[in-house]
């Protein structure tokens, strides 16, 4: 009997879904239990530049509820206070369609999407999508608009956004797909979720009845190479950018709270990276911990030492320290970008963009397979190790293992 499961896997290899669906730290899948009502900012098609795209929002959110029978998806317009979730037991929370005109996240991101959950009972308590309207242009894109392949689509863009914010990770392997993680000017094909987007959405949502096939849109991606690869590493923060943002939410720990997880998704931008990305070498997390940004009380950062092994052409230092968005203090987690803060002795690819340090994750392969290519066994310079990483403040607390 023992050779029934290679049987079944012989038989049905084909049954094997490729989406992902978001998990919390501790490997836990993460849902929402109650209907998700979406507030959309009344100017955003003032900030975006297309007074149509309200109408745009409805029809993504339509879209995603369609696919969500167990889950009801709403947006309606109201006041927004910014992307965040606040923790007081009076504070207002609502889950937010914006944008911002001074960009924070990730560089070129097309937009980012928070969602706030408890880690103890794996539910999504609240989500923000946030458009980056400081570095591309939206419209709600025509036919010969989209041939025209000059701005980023508004439903293209939200309906990517809110796959991430009901659960849903990216799926590289086809970029047919709307969770696919990045898109081109002119793409609207991720305003139409495909098959394994609707799979990923049955799995924690129930299935929805089969409808005609809607038309596909016939604009696909097709600059999926080059250097836009490297757009998806991970800024190391700096006080500057989070100070640039416009509505910082406090983020306290209390009792009532802990066990919240913040997630951000970003989709970014095929042509976003055309500023020179220069690797600098890879390095091993020696040590980390994680404690509050000083600056945006809301976020959590974790300071990295970094000990290069290899080099990227020329000399580098021995170490280095950068900080990164996210972390865990309690069982209070912040997880930025789809993966949790690196792990001790987890190796990085470190990079240098306009002077600052980008982390890229070579757990994922595209990134190790780059890093790999352009490492010439450079030299290590010798130099005095660093004292350990140590947060500022009283209320830094090392790193918890998950459970
Ligand atoms: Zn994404």
């Amino acid at each position: 009997m023992r050779a029934l499961p290679w049987l079944l896997l012989l038989l049905f290899p084909l049954t094997v879904s490729a989406f992902e669906l978001r998990t919390d730290s501790q490997g836990d899948v993460v849902k929402w239990r109650r209907e998700v009502a979406f507030v959309v900012d009344p100017s955003l098609g003032q900030l975006l530049g297309d007074a149509t795209a309200l109408e745009a929002v409805k029809s993504a959110i339509v879209e995603l509820d369609d696919a969500t029978p167990e889950l009801k998806v709403t947006v309606k317009e109201g006041a927004v206070r910014g992307p965040g979730y606040e923790l007081d037991d009076d504070a207002i929370n609502q889950n937010e369609i914006l944008a911002l005109t001074d960009w924070p996240y990730t560089d070129g991101a097309l937009a980012s999407t928070v969602v706030t959950l408890n880690a103890r009972t794996d539910e999504i308590l609240d989500t923000d999508v946030v458009f980056n309207a400081e570095q591309h242009v939206f419209r709600v894109l025509t036919a010969p608009m989209a041939a025209a392949r000059t701005f980023d689509d508004v439903q293209n863009t939200l309906t990517h956004e809110l796959g991430h914010a009901l659960g849903l990770m990216h799926n590289p392997k086809d970029e047919r797909l709307v969770m696919y993680p990045r898109a081109s000017a002119g793409e609207v094909g991720k305003r139409v979720l495909q098959d394994d987007d609707r799979d990923g959405l049955s799995a924690l949502y129930g299935t929805a009845i089969a409808t005609p096939e809607a038309p596909q849109p016939q604009m696909g991606c097709s600059s999926t190479g080059g250097v836009g690869a490297w757009a998806l590493g991970l800024f190391v923060l700096g006080g500057l950018a989070l100070r640039r943002r416009p509505a910082p939410v406090l983020v306290r720990v209390t009792r009532a709270t802990r066990g919240a997880v913040v997630v951000l998704g970003v989709l970014v931008a095929a042509s976003a990276a055309a500023q020179p990305v220069t690797p600098v070498g890879v390095g091993v997390v020696r040590a980390k911990v994680s404690h509050r940004s000083t600056s945006s009380p809301g976020l959590i950062v974790t300071s990295l030492d970094v000990e290069f092994e290899s080099c990227a052409g020329a000399a580098c230092e021995r170490a280095t320290r950068v900080t990164v968005p996210g972390g865990r203090l309690g069982e209070l987690e912040q997880v930025v970008e789809h993966y949790p803060v690196p792990a001790l002795n987890e190796r990085l690819g470190l990079a240098k963009k306009n002077g600052r340090w980008v982390v890229f994750r070579l757990i994922e392969h595209r990134h190790a397979e780059r890093f790999n290519a352009l490492l010439a066994p450079g030299v290590v310079r010798s130099a005095a190790p660093q004292t350990p990483a140590q947060a500022p403040g009283p209320v830094a607390q090392p790193v918890v293992p998950a459970k």
